[in-house]
Formats: structure tokens, sequence, C-alpha cells
């Protein structure tokens, strides 16, 4: 976050002169307390300061690095999830490939009769498969997905930054959002490196803090 010059002094100043009141600072700046309030308010909200009642501002000593970290440690997978594209494990390859085309997405999440998770479909998944002479038409998704339970999955609470790490880790390309229930698990969501480069992106930009 770029600070403003006299955001910059204020922070000197509470530095210096810490625990001090925004009256005070704003004698130091021979400014009004009401010009003050809003940077006051933003150096707060950003963690630059700390303000206790009746005692004032005093500076917490963490860097704009920290406080970022803070930030992005504090992100949920479900604030930035996609809506998941399911096929049926019935669904043969031939029909996989066309959602895939159709929906533009590089991972597909198959989904059994109660609806709940069995297996993932990617890319290459799909590719291996159409290698060989086989009708792609008679060849049931259930056939060539990686199945439960070996199926890494993440929850709508799980922070973002442990998502991205199990993609490098696990070398996926997508990780679906799942909700425990009775029959299983259902899919309420996708994380994919795309949702993570996204997020990148608008934490710079400050869409999202
Ligand atoms: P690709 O290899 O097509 O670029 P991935 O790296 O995502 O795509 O997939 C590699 C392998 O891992 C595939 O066989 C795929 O079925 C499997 N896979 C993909 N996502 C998951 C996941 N969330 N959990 C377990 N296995 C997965």
């Amino acid at each position: 976050m770029e600070l403003s010059k006299r955001q910059e002094e204020i922070i000197e100043i509470v530095k210096a002169n810490g625990p001090i009141t925004g009256e005070n600072i704003a004698e130091h700046l021979h400014l009004t307390r009401a010009t003050l309030r809003p940077d006051l308010a933003i150096l707060t909200m950003a963690g630059f300061l700390d303000a206790r009642p009746r005692v004032g501002y005093f500076y917490t000593g963490k860097t704009g690095n920290e406080l970022l970290t803070e930030q992005v440690k504090k992100l949920k997978a479900h604030e930035y999830q996609h809506v998941p594209i399911v096929v049926k494990e019935s669904a043969s390859v031939y029909d996989a490939i066309s959602t895939m085309f159709l929906e533009d997405v590089g991972t597909l999440f198959v989904i059994d009769d109660k609806a709940c998770l069995a297996g993932v479909l990617s890319r290459k998944d799909l590719l291996r498969a159409s290698i060989g002479k086989q009708d792609l038409n008679s060849i049931p998704v259930h056939i060539i997905m990686t199945r439960m339970p070996n199926i890494t999955v993440c929850r709508k609470e799980d922070p973002l930054v442990d998502v991205a790490q199990n993609l490098i880790n696990k070398q996926i390309d997508g990780i679906p959002v799942v909700k425990d229930t009775d029959s299983g698990l259902e899919v309420v969501g996708r994380i994919t490196k795309t949702t993570i480069t996204k997020a990148f992106v608008e934490l710079v930009l400050g869409d999202h803090i």
C-alpha cells in the first residue's frame, strides 16, 4: 500500500511521541483534528497504527510487508472460488472433452449418482484416453479419472494460501472446494492456478483489501 506524504509524517510523529492523541498529532502538523481523521483511519485500518481509547495512537512496529502477509493469510478459499464444472461418472470421455471446451476449464470434477465427488479429470487424463483407438463415446469417465479417496480437496474456510501451496506440492491445476454431507463430499466451488493468479493481481491493485 502506497502511503501519502502526510501519512508518512503521521507515522514518524507517532513513532517518536506515541502514545499520542489525535489532537496532539494535529498540533504537530499545524492541522485540525478533523483534517487528519481520514488519514488516521486509513493508518489504523491498514495496521500501521493502533488506537487505544483514552490513551491515543501508537506505532505497531509492523512493516508494509508484514502487514501484507497478515492480510494475505486472512484470505479464505470461498472469497475467491469459482463455479465448479462437474460431469457424471457415467458421462463418456467424448462428453467430458466437449464440456471442457464449452465451459473453458482445464479441470472437471466427476460426481456420483448422489451428486457427491467421485473423481477428477484433467486435460492430460482426457488426452491420454484419446491417444488409443477406442471409441471415446463408449468409454465412461469413471474408468480414466483420478478417483476418491485420492482427491485433494479444500473447504470454504481454508486459507487461500494453503490451497495455493497444495496446488504446488501436489502438482495439480485445480482443487475442488467441498462441503461435507451425509452421502459424501458435495462440490461447491473450484480453486485453480488461474484463481490464485487473479487473487494476486487483485491484491496488488488493491481491489480485495
Ligand atoms: P494436467 O496434468 O492435465 O496439466 P493436472 O496437473 O491438474 O493437469 O493433473 C495431473 C493429474 O493429477 C491428473 O491425472 C489428474 O487427474 C490429477 N488431479 C488433478 N486434480 C487433482 C486433485 N484435486 N486431487 C487429486 N488428483 C488430481
